[in-house]
């Protein structure tokens, strides 16, 4: 039996349209797990890698920005079948200096990155509780998690309190067989990280602070995905994994 092996489960995946959340659902697709695409964007790109696999596809199109589309997401991604892997990866961020932080900067990013991954989990948990075999939750976590960061407030508030949900999620449903974990990687080039990528002098300093010496690509997130998705993480809970090139090694 190969331990990372995902045929049969039915994986969603928020924000899949692009970046991190494409990446994720092509290696669970590739993995052998049926894929559905949550998000409010044209998910026709990873519509077509999903279908190279050979892997179902389903899109779900709702906004996260609120709780509304909550109930309605975790019916249609049930409809095929029930829901073994969540995976919340759609993330927003704001940049400004603290001191000229506005609360929309605030409610923009917690709204997207904190309150929704919350009751989405409990959406998908209660289905995972009811049919009694489990389920894994994976987050999408950041070096924020660990660290302060500089200039993004609620995007830091955001990706810390996760960590400690991510462990709180964990110790109230381990014992009924669902993990749940977080990734947290470290600088992947992406829509998020344009800016820093634009700017010469971030862009060296965080190259330069990197011990791989590159950036990210999305496909580097795909094997602890799959590994926190899969039956190999049976007995893992709680944790963030970190995929950083060895950025917290420094
Ligand atoms: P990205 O390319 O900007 O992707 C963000 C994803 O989240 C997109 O699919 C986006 O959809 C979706 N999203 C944002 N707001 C949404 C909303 N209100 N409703 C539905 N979907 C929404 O950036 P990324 O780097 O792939 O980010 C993915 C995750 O990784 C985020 O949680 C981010 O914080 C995290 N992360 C990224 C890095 C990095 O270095 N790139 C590092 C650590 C953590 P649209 O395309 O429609 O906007």
């Amino acid at each position: 039996m190969n331990p990372f092996d995902l045929t049969g489960r039915r994986a969603v995946v928020t924000g899949a349209n692009t970046g991190l959340g494409r990446g994720i659902a092509v290696a669970l697709a590739e993995a052998g797990a049926a894929i559905v695409a949550v998000g409010r964007s044209d998910m026709g790109e990873t519509r077509e890698a999903v279908a190279a696999t050979g892997r179902s596809f389903r899109a779900v199109t709702a906004d996260l920005g609120s709780l509304e589309p909550i109930p309605r997401i975790v019916a249609e991604a049930s409809e095929e079948g029930p829901v073994d892997i969540l995976v919340n990866n759609a993330g927003t961020i704001r940049r400004a200096a603290a001191i000229d932080f506005t609360e929309d900067d605030w409610d923009a990013v917690l709204d997207v990155n904190l309150k929704s991954v919350f009751f989405l989990s409990q959406g998908f948990a209660r289905g995972m509780l009811e049919r009694g075999r489990g389920g894994k939750i994976i987050h999408v976590a950041s070096m924020m998690s660990f660290q302060g960061g500089i200039r993004i407030a609620s995007y830091t508030a955001s990706k810390s309190g996760l960590a400690g949900l991510t462990r709180l999620m964990a110790n109230e449903w381990a014992g009924q067989g669902i993990n749940v974990n977080a990734i947290a990687p470290g600088y992947f080039a992406t829509n998020n990280t344009a800016p820093l990528r634009a700017d010469p002098e971030r862009n060296g300093q965080i190259l330069g602070r990197i011990p791989a010496g590159r950036w990210g690509d999305p496909r580097d997130l795909g094997g602890a995905a799959v590994f926190l998705a899969s039956p190999a993480a049976d007995y893992v809970h709680g944790i963030l994994l970190p995929v950083d090139g060895g950025w917290l090694a420094r």
